[in-house]
């Protein structure tokens, strides 16, 4: 399991109220300029309602700021599959199964798991307001829209359909089936789950989704 890059990138900004925005219109309307952090200087880690510890903007961020990148160490393909085998020994066990891989491309990952970039942090949602985006072979954090100082940030990690079980979603948005998958797949886990709920209530059992516990104890959301 990694977190990977949506299937397609779009120009447009939709906020999570699914209102359109643009980018801000002219180069005259410089964004506001914090103070500088090591790590970026938009954001500030605490408590999440999401999960564990998460990261909101510390001022109003403008649509399409490059936020933080999402730094880790480069690991080959095979050796991503070797942690993912560590990774699920320690959440079998009730350790720390954070996913800190992202896919960079198609031969190397990214690592964060031993890094102190808060980027690791940021949690999942259905309607995030930030992307993912590789900007010439640099994992960033990009907001989708503009967004008001204190609001949490968040992203599509981008899961795919067929670990849908294992991790849970928590994100509150309307728009949530309950666990994280990407985008472009969520509709078919609807369909998924409206079918297993058919097949429960004929065979009437109850509910047939398995009430997967959090792979996760502490630290962000299912990463
Ligand atoms: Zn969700």
């Amino acid at each position: 399991m990694k977190r990977i890059l949506p299937f397609a990138i779009r120009p447009v900004f939709t906020t999570r109220c699914g209102l359109k925005h643009t980018r801000p219109k002219s180069s005259s309307a410089r964004p506001p300029q914090p103070t500088t952090s090591p790590h970026s200087p938009w954001i500030r880690v605490a408590g999440s309602v999401i999960h564990g510890r998460g990261v909101y903007a510390r001022v109003a961020i403008p649509a399409g700021t490059r936020v933080i990148e999402y730094t880790g160490e480069r690991i080959t393909k095979a050796e991503a599959r070797r942690r993912e085998v560590q990774r699920l020994a320690r959440a079998s066990v009730g350790n720390d199964g954070c996913v800190t891989i992202f896919e960079l491309n198609q031969r190397y990952d990214l690592d964060a798991r031993d890094t102190d970039s808060p980027a690791k942090l940021i949690n999942h949602s259905c309607a995030p307001n930030c992307r993912a985006e590789n900007i010439r072979g640099h994992i960033w954090i990009v907001a989708r829209c503009d967004i008001p100082a204190g609001e949490e940030l968040t992203f599509d990690y981008g899961f795919p359909l067929s670990e849908w079980r294992l991790h849970p979603c928590r994100c509150g948005e309307p728009s949530c089936p309950g666990y994280i998958v990407n985008s472009g797949q969520r509709w078919r886990l609807r369909r998924l789950l409206r079918a297993e709920k058919r097949r429960a209530s004929n065979s009437g059992r109850g509910s047939a989704v398995p009430q997967v516990e959090p792979a996760v104890p502490a630290g962000s959301q299912e990463t």
